[in-house]
């Protein structure tokens, strides 16, 4: 779902103003003020959206390859580094980051540190 990050004039708080926000006025979560949507184009965030998700799945695949070879390292801290990226550029764009990419971020760091452990493992045993 398309997201814009925007800034609470009241108390500064991040609120997320979603596609349906244009029926019903955006909220802020933190004071309860009502946040002016101005009429968004929402079709460049739907195409960048579409995009990540895009990205998303391929990392998906990448992450499920290195964890079944289970000595790719290098694979999931790729993986980490290309969500840290699309997360970053999605931010910089002020659209709220797909939950997918945040999900597979926490997934790559994990992989990286199990991957890690086992050669820690392998290396001690010779
Ligand atoms: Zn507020």
């Amino acid at each position: 779902m398309s997201g814009f990050v925007r800034r609470c004039d009241a108390c500064g708080a991040e609120v997320v103003v979603r596609r349906w926000h244009r029926r019903r006025p955006a909220k802020c979560l933190e004071c309860g003020a009502a946040l002016e949507v101005v009429p968004l184009d929402f079709a460049p965030f739907d195409v960048a959206d579409e995009s990540d998700r895009r990205g998303a799945e391929q990392m998906e695949s990448w992450l499920a390859l290195s964890v079944l070879a289970g000595c790719c390292m290098p694979i999931p801290a790729g993986v980490w580094w290309w969500a840290s990226g699309a997360i970053g550029r999605a931010r910089d764009e002020g659209r709220a980051p797909l939950p997918i990419l945040l999900r597979l971020r926490v997934l790559a760091i994990v992989a990286v540190a199990i991957e890690l452990s086992v050669w820690a493992i392998f290396l001690g045993r010779r």
